[in-house]
């Protein structure tokens, strides 16, 4: 055995696993994360929602952010752009319906979780850099888990819980065979940096840029611009749209940027430095979301699709949820973790996912588009897009299926 044992192994330090280790350690639980790689560390999902700003603070972690927004050339946000062919869409989340902030960043991820990960170590949370967990044995009271350090030794460890926030490592969903298939189909995307050189006035640098592109409505490209003229940009498509273009990543992703006017213009004096990175089949799901001694954070448990950069959000939501239930079951309450963490967890993610399928299939896309919106509905809509898919009181969530539908219709008809 290596360690006595801890109250809640959390596994991964990215944005779930750090809010969650947050809010344990400050409810003075004896929290250890074990982290399999190195921070700093690339990874994907850079334009943040609002309502994470929420979570952040909860878990006393945006000031953190918020401070070394400047030297990590985080970006303010205020909003998302949309265009297709000549059509172009503002949406800003500053005038949004539901209460709570309106603005975010747009980060790169290395430094972004490395930050929250430094935070909550120097609040005592222990983190085992370099360690994998491979296996566990899971009870009611204690959960032993099996990790492997740097040197490839295996040691013991036991908790009293365990919260899965491995992302897209999907450690216990693996091991528990909980993984089932996503109802999206097999996307692919594709994304490199840039040094964009885009002239000012060109492009609103506060908002995200989602363009469409002119001959499929199901292939779309996110451009995140960083504080320091540098940017994000990536292409989403099913993966036969991609057979056209060069099979190496660099010269597919160059290709399929200029195959669309509006993107080529923008990033014409691009200087592309960066090499491409790909990845595909994302969208994954879970046939339950806890268990025994666990529960599933973040990208761990469901992932959707990249289009409304919910995915930060979710996992934060998931932390703040999941540790809420914990603390209370912690300390000898029964819990319902269906009602209380799965069905609310799911109910904003369901928001999203109706969102997301009236995306592709283009209903959505005429609601952006539409000019036949009232500024109430528009309202409605930013709170969504500022990831504010738990507030009920907005109608677009509490029946966003059948809300969305009526609004399609109208706005199909002028
Ligand atoms: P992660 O941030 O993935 O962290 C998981 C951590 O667990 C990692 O550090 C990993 O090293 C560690 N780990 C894995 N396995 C093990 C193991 N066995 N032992 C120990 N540690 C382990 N979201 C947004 O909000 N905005 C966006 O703009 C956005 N764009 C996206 C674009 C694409 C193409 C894709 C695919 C996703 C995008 N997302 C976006 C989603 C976003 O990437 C994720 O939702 C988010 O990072 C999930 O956070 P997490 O904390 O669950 O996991």
């Amino acid at each position: 055995m290596r360690d006595d044992k801890c109250d809640v192994v959390v596994i991964g330090a990215g944005p779930s696993g750090t809010v969650a280790a947050a809010l344990l350690q400050a409810k003075g639980y004896r929290v250890k994360i074990i982290e399999r790689q190195h921070f700093p560390r690339f990874s994907i999902g850079e334009s943040l929602l609002p309502q994470c700003m929420e979570f952040l603070e909860e878990a006393g972690l945006a000031e953190v952010v918020k401070s070394a927004a400047e030297i990590h050339h985080f970006q303010y946000k205020n909003g998302a752009a949309f265009v297709r062919g000549d059509l172009n869409a503002d949406f800003d989340f500053r005038k949004k319906f539901s209460q709570g902030p309106g603005t975010t960043f747009q980060v790169m991820r290395a430094p972004f979780d490395q930050l929250l990960a430094q935070e909550v170590e120097r609040r005592g949370v222990a983190i085992a850099w370099g360690h994998e967990l491979v296996g566990v044995e899971l009870g009611d009271d204690l959960q032993t888990l099996d990790v492997i350090d740097e040197a490839g030794k295996n040691y013991t460890l036991q908790a009293s819980f365990v919260l899965d926030a491995s992302g897209f490592g999907r450690v216990l969903p693996r091991l528990l065979d909980l993984e089932r298939p996503s109802s999206f189909p097999v996307r692919t995307s594709l994304f490199t940096h840039v040094e964009d050189n885009i002239t000012a006035g060109e492009f609103d640098r506060d908002k995200i840029l989602i363009t469409i592109h002119h001959l499929h409505k199901d292939v779309w490209f996110w451009l995140i611009p960083f504080a320091n003229g540098r940017c994000s940009v990536g292409v989403v498509g099913e993966n036969g749209f991609f057979d056209e273009f060069d099979d190496e990543s660099d010269l597919c992703l160059r290709e399929v940027i200029d195959s669309e006017p509006t993107l080529k213009r923008l990033l014409r004096n691009a200087k592309y430095d960066t090499p491409a990175r790909k990845i595909t089949a994302y969208s994954s799901d879970v046939s339950q979301l806890y268990g025994p001694g666990y529960a599933l954070l973040g990208n761990a448990g469901e992932f959707l699709d990249p289009v409304f950069s919910s995915g930060v959000t979710i996992a934060m939501k998931s932390a703040s949820l999941a540790s809420s239930v914990l603390h209370r079951k912690l300390q000898g309450e029964r819990v319902d973790w269906q009602s209380d963490y799965a069905d609310t967890l799911r109910a904003g993610v369901d928001t999203f996912r109706v969102f997301v399928e009236a995306w592709y299939d283009g209903r959505f896309q005429d609601v952006i588009f539409s000019k036949n919106q009232g500024q109430e509905v528009q309202a409605m809509i930013s709170s969504i897009l500022a990831g504010y898919a738990w507030d009920t009181s907005n109608p677009y969530v509490e029946k966003s299926e059948r809300r969305l539908n009526t609004l399609v219709e109208i706005c199909r008809q002028s």
